[in-house]
């Protein structure tokens, strides 16, 4: 039978636009649709205007420290509104290079919601398009529990577009999205918390990595609450928002922000139409090659739910998009070693195992630690502190992990996470020549074992 289409693709973010662009590369016959913003969630209200607010955040320090290098500043002024504007243009510009990728490379774009109506057809404002496959990239959507009050608190999708910065600014969770914003709000002058669940935030994380950024988070002057949740929201007459936690205690704030997961984006997506099946976690099914229980449909990224991170979205595209139209190109996704940074400020960059995996999976492990304050702060007041680590397989001297947290930690991470996929040892490490005088550095010259 004859297709309008060799692949229709329901998402122009991450994963889709990469597979639609090399699909139709390869030679394929690919129309996308798109519902909402082109980019998808990282471009629009995920990494990209985080990286921004983040930095924009970072400025503070900055001034802070520039009087141990002479500098004398008038007091710094921060405008939130200009920030924002500033980020929606750059946002914009982006979404133009997007539609641009997606047209120069032929595949055909549908602005709409898509509706899969069956195993083979899409319907998108009001036209029913057939296609050989159609692959789910829908992405993912904030989940916030539904407590008393929940609608007077807001998620990363909003406070990407607050008018103002508010004053007292209540952040829970204690994921990437919670650390990371909390990290915004806190250096760009809201008074901050951060409220957790559990124990210690950033659970999956080495044990040192999170300790290291409670204490140095606590140092700055951030509220955290560990232990902590909340019962209900209730706004008060002057705005502003009473919260009650569980064990009673009462806060202000002017803002909730719920950064507690993000579910897969199924809205009206006509799934029951086929034989897609969904996981415990209620993401789409798929087996190793993305496909899901419906032979036509395929599906990949956060709406799979397997690991939730741009990076890995565009690998899983590229995969299918050679699956289907270039086999002899195929190669599986590597879901091992993954790196992976949190722009919290001090930011997190990690590669590999942590000690706590190494030592479940049955690894005898030496650790390599440092702790030391960054030469760029040694004439400034500043105490800050960073964290570096390695965990190494104490039988075949072969590095397990890398942990950080400190400036640049992510742009850091990528080269080491080089370095472990291709199996280095520590030894490998050892008689590597620093780059001096740099912090990455210490990462090769760790020699004495502080425990194992
Ligand atoms: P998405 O990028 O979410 O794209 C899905 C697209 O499908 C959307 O554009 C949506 O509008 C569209 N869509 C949905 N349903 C339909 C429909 N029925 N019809 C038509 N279109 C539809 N990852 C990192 O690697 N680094 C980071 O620093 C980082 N920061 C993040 C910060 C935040 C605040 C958030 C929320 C996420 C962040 N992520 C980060 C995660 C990253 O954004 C996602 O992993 C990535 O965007 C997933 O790509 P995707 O293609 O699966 O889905
Ligand atoms: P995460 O899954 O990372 O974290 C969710 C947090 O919310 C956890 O601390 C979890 O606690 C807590 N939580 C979950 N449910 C509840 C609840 N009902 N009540 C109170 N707390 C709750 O999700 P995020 O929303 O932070 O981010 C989503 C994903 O986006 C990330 O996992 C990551 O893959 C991606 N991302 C990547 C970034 C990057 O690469 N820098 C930045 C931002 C997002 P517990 O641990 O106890 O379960």
């Amino acid at each position: 039978m004859a297709y309008d289409f060799d692949l229709y693709v329901i998402g122009a973010g991450s994963g889709g636009v990469r597979a639609a662009r090399f699909a139709a590369g390869f030679g394929a016959k690919v129309a996308v649709a798109e519902s909402r913003y082109l980019g998808g969630t990282c471009v629009n209200v995920g990494c990209v205007p985080k990286k921004l607010l983040v930095y924009g955040a970072h400025f503070a320090e900055d001034f802070e420290q520039a009087s141990g290098f002479g500098w004398s500043l008038d007091e710094a002024q921060f405008d939130w509104a200009t920030l924002i504007a500033n980020k929606d243009r750059e946002i914009n510009r982006l979404n133009g290079i997007y539609r641009n990728l997606l047209v120069n490379s032929g595949v055909t774009l549908h602005e709409g919601h898509a509706k899969i109506v069956d195993p083979h057809t899409v319907e998108i404002n009001g036209e029913r398009h057939s296609a050989k496959n159609i692959l789910i990239a829908t992405g993912g959507w904030p989940q916030i529990p539904e407590i008393p009050g929940h609608e007077h608190a807001i998620s990363s999708n909003q406070a990407f577009f607050l008018k103002e910065l508010p004053k007292r600014v209540l952040v829970v969770g204690g994921g990437y999205i919670a650390v990371e914003f909390a990290g915004i709000f806190h250096g760009l002058g809201a008074q901050t918390t951060l409220l957790y669940r559990g124990e210690l935030f950033l659970r999956g994380f080495d044990g040192s990595v999170r300790k290291h950024l409670q204490e140095e988070l606590t140092k700055r002057g951030m509220d955290l609450q560990f232990n902590a949740d909340i019962e209900r929201i209730d706004k008060q007459v002057d705005g502003s928002l009473k919260v009650t936690l569980k064990d009673g205690r009462q806060l202000e704030a002017d803002c909730v922000f719920y950064a507690t997961g993000r579910r897969p984006m199924l809205d009206n997506l006509g799934l029951e139409n086929t034989g897609v099946r969904l996981d415990k976690k209620g993401f789409v099914e798929v087996d190793d090659l993305y496909q899901t229980a419906e032979p036509s449909i395929l599906a990949l990224g956060d709406v799979i739910g397997r690991v939730q991170l741009t990076p890995v979205a565009l690998a899983e595209g590229m995969a299918v998009a050679r699956r289907l139209f270039k086999p002899e190109q195929y190669r599986p996704v590597d879901y091992k070693m993954i790196p992976t940074a949190v722009f919290s400020l001090p930011n997190i960059g990690t590669v590999g195992l942590t000690e706590e995996e190494a030592r479940d999976a049955g690894h005898e492990v030496q650790i390599f630690e440092s702790r030391f304050r960054p030469m760029k702060l040694t004439l400034t007041e500043c105490q800050e502190r960073t964290l570096m680590k390695l965990v190494v397989d104490a039988q075949t001297d072969k590095v397990l992990g890398c942990h950080m947290v400190g400036p640049e930690a992510g742009e850091i991470v990528q080269g080491l996470a080089i370095a472990l996929k291709a199996g280095a040892t520590k030894r490998h490490f050892d008689e590597t020549i620093g780059v001096h005088p740099t912090a990455a550095e210490e990462f090769v010259t760790l020699r004495t074992p502080v425990g194992g």
